[in-house]
């Protein structure tokens, strides 16, 4: 059976965004973070184009996200570290646990230690360890790979960027760790300072732009396509869709397509969205599983013809008033994934 929805995902795309980013990250070696289900685009293909392509550490939220990438026996961290319920499947290694509390390495002490990440807070607040709390033992004699510390700013040119990377520095040799790994995607771009030995690059993976440097670079990936499911006429002054909220102007040629923001095509891209490289504009309210599009400008565009949504992501995010990062998780199951 076919789905009557896809998403066209681009493999080269994929890993020149990585090489890109390696590059980017001068002498520090390229992660990348495959959480959420490689940010809705399908964790295990990322993974295995990312590693066919060079890259070697690899970042997901949870333990239940690392057992489903397992069989592919890749180097794995999970950022959320370990809860009690975690400890069964963590002591089985199939990842390193990033600590991120003290109660998180008393418990992983507890349990025989063993190969793990530490997260430590330089200012986000978030999860991570106190810089204090590391300079008063907390970690001694921990196997520790890589320290990790997460900018809060880093797609803005903010003083918060320095601070940041200052206090992640002064824990240079302060514990055993082998690798410190401070930058995300738009870390990166905030130049070699802040690429230490290892970066961590999420979004731009997938197309994102969060910087302006890497605009000219940074290349699409993910392109959703549905099915039209019928072609009709508006005359003048009719509506298309919930509540009314379009009025045909003139004698109208409408596409209803099998898309909706149950699949992520989110309500934001209502009378905003564009389709077809701009030349179809979405109209009326984005329902459920259905939306329609002025197709005036393809006449001979039939039912069941496939058509392509304007999935740019700094433009979609715009239109829509969702993050990049949004539009990209939010992609939803019915989706006929394909790599090519
Ligand atoms: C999600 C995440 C990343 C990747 O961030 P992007 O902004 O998507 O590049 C890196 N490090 C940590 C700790 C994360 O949670």
């Amino acid at each position: 059976m076919t789905a009557p929805l896809r998403l066209r995902l681009d493999r080269h795309a994929l890993a020149d965004n990585w090489r890109a980013l390696d590059r980017m990250s001068g002498t520090a070696a390229c992660g990348a973070a495959i959480k959420a289900d490689g940010y809705g685009l399908g964790a295990s293909e990322v993974a295995g184009q990312l590693a066919a392509a060079g890259c070697r550490d690899f970042f997901v939220a949870s333990w239940a996200e690392a057992a489903r990438l397992a069989p592919l026996g890749l180097p794995l961290s999970v950022l959320h570290g370990v809860r009690a319920e975690d400890m069964p499947l963590a002591r089985q290694g199939i990842a390193r646990p990033v600590l991120n509390s003290e109660t998180q390495v008393a418990r992983w002490r507890a349990a025989g230690g063993g190969a793990c990440d530490v997260m430590v807070d330089t200012g986000i607040n978030r999860l991570g360890v106190s810089p204090a709390a590391v300079r008063d033992g907390l970690l001694d004699g921990l196997t520790i790979e890589t320290l990790i510390s997460h900018l809060a700013c880093a797609d803005e040119d903010s003083a918060m960027n320095d601070r940041q990377r200052a206090a992640f520095a002064a824990l240079a040799g302060v514990t055993g760790a082998r690798r410190m790994s401070l930058a995300n995607s738009a870390g990166i771009a905030l130049g070699a300072g802040y690429a230490f030995d290892l970066t961590r690059p999420g979004i731009a993976l997938y197309g994102g732009i969060v910087r302006p440097e890497f605009a000219g670079t940074i290349r699409q990936v993910a392109t959703p396509e549905a099915q039209v499911l019928q072609r009709r006429t508006v005359p003048a002054g009719e509506t298309v869709g919930y509540n009314a909220t379009w009025t045909a102007p003139r004698v109208t040629e409408v596409a209803i397509l099998n898309l909706g923001y149950a699949d992520g095509y989110v309500r934001g891209f209502s009378d905003r969205g564009r389709a077809g490289g701009g030349a179809l504009p979405v109209i009326g309210r984005v329902s459920m599983d259905l939306m329609a599009i002025d197709v005036t400008a393809a006449p001979n565009l039939a039912e069941g013809d496939w058509i392509t949504l304007d999935f740019a992501l700094p433009a979609a995010a715009a239109a829509s008033g969702m993050s990049q990062y949004e539009l990209l998780t939010l992609l939803g199951q019915r989706y006929a994934r394909q790599w090519g």
